[in-house]
């Protein structure tokens, strides 16, 4: 593992600076992340890093050192891209023994890699399938095996959780963050994701038209938002103080209290009994329901809608369950139906909490 720092690299396109004098550093065995909306210039960044776009200006160290004019190839970074880029015709074996038999490695060396990394993202047994008989998931996980079979440096991610539909996508981030604490491993992190960022990372940098806007801990740019894009861009979530209670194995999932109200989030076996977790729920992910759709929700709570704002592409609705405020944006033509329900009470049910990493 190494300490990557990028000082004041500047990328144009024309007449507009796609980066300008972004600064980064990942300490050795740190989990960082770029958070940004879309267009912001986070992959020119990590593309820089890794040497696969030539900067205008300023210099990337790795361990101290100068690599700004050393390619890609040269650099030890392994790069995990949103598209997964198996060999279609070999199986997982061969996709991740592909690498190493490049460098030479001696066959019994190569076995031994080949099943340490799959067992590290929990595919042992896969070995002889091939890339079209795995889920987006599955492959993605392969694909991170492939990358971690050569023994990188550092691991550069670039939103490699968009392809992948929500449920596995919450499953998946946790186990990045997972295979960095075991491995120990440098990692910088692409994501436009909020919730992904605050779940996974120890620092982020929240980046804006090409410039890092505040770098900090999910905590830190949660509750102290240094300028107005970070509080809007990081603050359009319902953050719920909450304490753990217990978790349950036979549905797999932890019971968190906030108040009266008890909520469930699935998986987080480690979690400390008793101990403080905060709670990021998109206003997006609550919707309103009825009882024909309980069965779809892993929370399902009845609560009292106190306003209703038409925003125009959604309506933002505030309802108080037993205490606990809650911010709920409907989306398409439910949206209409919601701007009864002022003064009412509804029934609302969601899935997707992220529990921040916060220790
Ligand atoms: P992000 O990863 O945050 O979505 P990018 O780094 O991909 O953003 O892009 C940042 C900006 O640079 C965008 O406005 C994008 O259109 C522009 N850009 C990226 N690559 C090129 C290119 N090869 N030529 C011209 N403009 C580009």
């Amino acid at each position: 593992m190494i300490k990557v720092e990028a000082i004041n690299l500047v990328k144009r396109y024309g007449q507009t600076a796609a980066v300008d004098k972004a600064t980064i550093t990942a300490d050795k065995g740190e989990f960082v992340t770029i958070l940004g909306p879309s267009g912001c210039g986070k992959s020119t960044t990590l593309r820089m890093i890794a040497g696969l776009i030539t900067p205008d200006e300023g210099k990337i160290l790795f361990d101290g050192k100068d690599v700004t004019d050393i390619p890609p190839e040269k650099r030890n970074i392994g790069f995990v891209f949103q598209k997964v880029a198996l060999f279609p015709h070999m199986n997982v074996y061969k996709n991740i023994a592909f690498g190493l038999q490049m460098r030479k490695y001696p066959k019994n060396e190569i076995r031994r890699r080949v099943n340490e990394v799959l067992q590290l993202v929990r595919m042992g047994g896969f070995e002889e399938r091939m890339p079209s008989q795995l889920s987006g998931g599955q492959a993605q996980r392969v694909e991170i095996a492939r990358v971690l079979a050569t023994d990188p440096a550092v691991l550069l991610f670039d939103e490699p959780l968009s392809n992948i539909d929500a449920k596995l996508r919450d499953e998946l981030k946790y186990e990045i963050r997972r295979i960095q604490r075991e491995t120990g491993k440098t990692m910088i992190y692409v994501t436009h994701d909020q919730g992904e960022a605050f779940a996974i990372s120890d620092k982020i940098y929240v980046m804006n038209n090409g410039k890092i806007e505040q770098v900090g801990t999910p905590l830190e740019l949660y509750t102290d938002p240094k300028t107005p894009f970070v509080a809007s861009f990081i603050g359009s979530s319902n953050f719920i103080e909450a304490r753990v209670v217990s978790y349950q194995p036979e549905s797999g999932t932890t019971l968190l209290e906030v108040g009266s109200v008890m909520l469930k989030v699935r998986g987080q076996p480690n979690f400390k009994e008793g101990s403080k977790v905060i709670v990021s729920l998109r206003p997006e992910d609550i919707y309103i329901i009825d009882e024909s759709r309980q069965a779809e929700f892993l929370n399902v709570f009845k609560g009292k809608v106190e306003s209703v704002t038409f925003v125009g592409t959604f309506v933002r609705a505030n309802i108080d369950v037993d205490g606990l405020l809650l911010k709920v944006d409907v989306h398409g033509d439910d949206r209409f139906r919601v701007l009864n329900l002022q003064g009412k009470e509804a029934q609302i049910g969601f899935n997707n909490c992220t529990v921040l990493n916060i220790q």
